[in-house]
């Protein structure tokens, strides 16, 4: 295939600016699709608004005056005659239309109508006229130094020159099921809209072919992890693991038993295991975790778990020490603030397999790492890591196992795309004796009554987290309630009765870990924090949550936030600040269930905001949105389905490339 450099017109420079967008190829910029339409309509002068687009016909009333200005831009004046009045016209950098300009010619102006100053300034003079009334003109992202026009030019002449080399992923029968135009059209129409009409039908087929390969990735991952993965068919003794699990301080709920027998068939079965545990911040995932991570150590393998914050892990490898204390097996942390000398150790240990428990961040994935025999790995909180980044874990082993833990409920669309290839197990039921989190909505005229609340729980020796949106004040932060300034109101109203410290992602990993082990031990009665603690940390004793500017955060963000409290037996609360927004909120006051406040969430704001930061690439669809277009996903799953089970995979050209662009090992 061809490429960009190829086309004509591109030279160095716009290939530089392209890929800042970037598009590195034929087809990513022939499917650099446009973020919306303006439509343009034939009007009078009198009808188009200020500021408005219009396209008008007319007669060129005055010699055309020339500017030239530095770096060989230049603009045109002239005075145009139109049915509906005298206007001026502007037009940059099109110097070399000013013979055909002569006085008298007739063109077809189109462009914005400054209203005041009775100006249009132009994007386009055509001559001799335009047939249609109407013109949709596409919009696109772009970059400073590269216009909307030329990237449409750019666009159009890859079309022309290597539009039929372009691949269609809908398999032909399906196009003649439902009369899609083919791929070359559908890219034309979308560029260079002829009617609304087809534009939508253009749109349509370029969304249902996005999702028909998406699907079709998915049915063929599903069935490499079935079939080709010939995962470690391990001897597991129930009795040991009985044994153990009766050294827990609690009874496991039924849904944790039920998970953690379902982990337990998938590593004795030689087939290799492919799970996401799902289960609500709280309901105790990690347990189940440490469980299966026992039971493949017993049966000979190292295990490794994977968390995306130092705390985090931190907190993961002090329970687990914890609990292997009476076993020989040697567990270590490995993070980056691992030094470098212990690093080497652990590397060398891993590697000769003295180390069969590892729990760390994605220290565990870098390349220096090697282990003796991995048999297990789990990531906790899943949606923070990117496919690539477990797929890189899954690659450090020989067949590992593999368990994705997520606490963000997942709406439905998601579950089937993102993590369609994965068995699920759900964690439902909350461990025995939680209270629902009574959550209540506060103004800022109402902070005394917060600060009472707040004042009642430290009485009973509770603890309490306090949540900011930044971290120090600043000139453009407004309103807005940082942490530091925070920490000095708090300190006036609580005065030295009770200790008041603040965590957050600048810090020092050495200072937050230092923090967060002293809030464990009841030294510090008040944290108060940006949003680094939203992940996974458990303090039972921490009863109350207070979120200042909680209009700033999606739902799903504040459902995790207050997830951190209503972790023991104590009643719990949450309190969310904020003067506005307050119907979105309401939903927090109503709903406990994190399926269903994902499901709020995913509606109202899409994906971008569901998992508390921008997805990692792995979710970016160009033209599908999933708030939308759910039915399409439903039908191109079904067709893709079909299609995948109708021959066998890779026997034709087409199935080679749907697949292409899989990494998997
Ligand atoms: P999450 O699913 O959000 O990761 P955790 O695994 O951190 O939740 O569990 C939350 C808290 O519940 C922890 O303090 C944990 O020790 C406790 N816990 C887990 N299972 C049970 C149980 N069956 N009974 C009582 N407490 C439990
Ligand atoms: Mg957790």
């Amino acid at each position: 295939m061809a490429e960009i450099k190829d086309v004509k017109g591109i030279g160095p420079k716009a290939l530089s600016l392209l890929n800042k967008l970037g598009i590195y190829t034929i087809e990513d910029l022939v499917t650099h699709y446009p973020f919306r339409y303006d439509i343009l309509k034939r009007g009078s002068l009198q009808e188009t608004e200020d500021e408005g687009h219009i396209i008008i016909d007319g007669k060129v009333e005055s010699v055309p005056i020339l500017m030239r200005f530095k770096a060989g831009l230049n603009k045109m004046n002239f005075r145009f005659v139109t049915p509906s009045g005298v206007v001026g016209v502007s037009i940059f950098n099109r110097a070399f239309l000013k013979s055909q300009l002569a006085v008298g010619t007739s063109i077809t102006v189109i462009g914005k109508y400054d209203k005041k100053k009775n100006i249009i300034t132009a994007s386009e003079i055509k001559m001799g006229g335009l047939s249609t009334k109407e013109r949709i003109e596409p919009v696109y992202h772009c970059t400073s130094g590269l216009t909307n026009k030329s990237l449409s030019s750019y666009i159009n002449m890859a079309l022309l020159m290597y539009g039929r080399e372009i691949p269609d992923y809908i398999p032909s029968e399906y196009l003649e099921r439902y009369q899609f135009v083919n791929k070359r059209t559908a890219l034309n129409i979308i560029h260079n809209p002829p009617s609304g009409e087809k534009l939508e039908n253009a749109i349509y087929r370029l969304k249902y072919e996005e999702l028909f390969s998406f699907m079709f990735k998915i049915s063929y991952l599903k069935r490499q992890n079935k079939l080709n993965n010939k995962g470690l068919s391990r001897d597991i003794s129930d009795h040991q693991l009985e044994e153990f699990i009766k050294t827990l301080p609690f009874r496991l709920t039924s849904d944790q038993t039920k998970a953690i027998s379902e982990i337990v068939e998938d590593l004795r079965a030689p087939h290799r295991m492919n799970r996401l545990l799902q289960g609500d911040v709280g309901s105790g995932k990690t347990i189940v975790a440490f469980l299966a991570m026992y039971v493949n150590v017993l049966s000979g393998y190292q295990s490794a778990l994977m968390a995306p914050t130092e705390i985090l892990a931190t907190q993961h490898y002090y329970n687990l020490k914890e609990l292997l204390q009476n076993t020989p097996y040697r567990l270590e942390l490995l993070t980056g603030s691992t030094s470098k000398k212990e690093k080497q150790q652990i590397y060398e240990d891993l590697k000769n397999g003295e180390i069969s428990f590892i729990i760390g961040t994605h220290a565990l994935i870098q390349e220096e790492v090697e282990y003796h025999n991995l048999g297990l790995v789990i990531t906790d909180e899943q949606h923070r890591f990117g496919v690539n980044q477990r797929t890189n874990l899954q690659n450090k082993g020989f067949m590992p196992d593999i368990l994705y833990m997520s606490a963000t409920p997942i709406p439905r669309t998601y579950a089937l795309t993102i993590y369609g290839d994965m068995d699920v197990t759900l964690i439902k039921e909350r461990p025995e004796g939680r209270k629902p989190i009574i959550t209540s909505i506060k103004t800022n005229d109402e902070i005394k009554d917060v600060l009472s609340m707040m004042y009642e729980e430290l009485k009973q020796n509770h603890q309490i987290y306090v949540i900011a949106p930044l971290i120090e004040d600043s000139e453009n932060s407004g309103d807005l309630k940082s942490v530091c300034h925070l920490k000095d109101q708090m300190q006036l109203a609580f005065k030295d009765k009770y200790h008041i410290d603040i965590i957050h992602g600048k810090m020092a990993t050495a200072a937050k870990d230092l923090i967060m082990q002293e809030f464990l031990q009841n030294k510090i009665q008040i944290l108060i924090s940006t949003t680094v603690i939203e992940v996974g940390v458990d303090v039972p004793n921490a009863t109350t949550m207070v979120i200042f500017d909680a209009n700033r955060f999606g739902l799903s963000t504040l459902h995790q936030l207050r997830g951190r409290v209503g972790r023991g037996s104590i009643q719990s609360q949450c309190i969310l600040i904020s003067d506005s927004d307050t119907k979105r909120l309401k939903i927090m006051e109503q709903v406990q269930d994190g399926f269903v406040i994902s499901e709020e969430d995913f509606k109202l704001r899409g994906h971008g905001d569901l998992f508390g930061t921008k997805q990692s690439g792995d979710m970016t669809f160009k033209i599908a949105d999933l708030r939308q277009d759910y039915k399409i996903l439903l039908q191109a799953k079904k067709d893709s389905e079909e299609y995948f089970q109708s021959r066998d995979v890779c026997d034709d050209e087409l199935r080679k490339k749907l697949i292409s662009g899989i990494f998997m090992n």
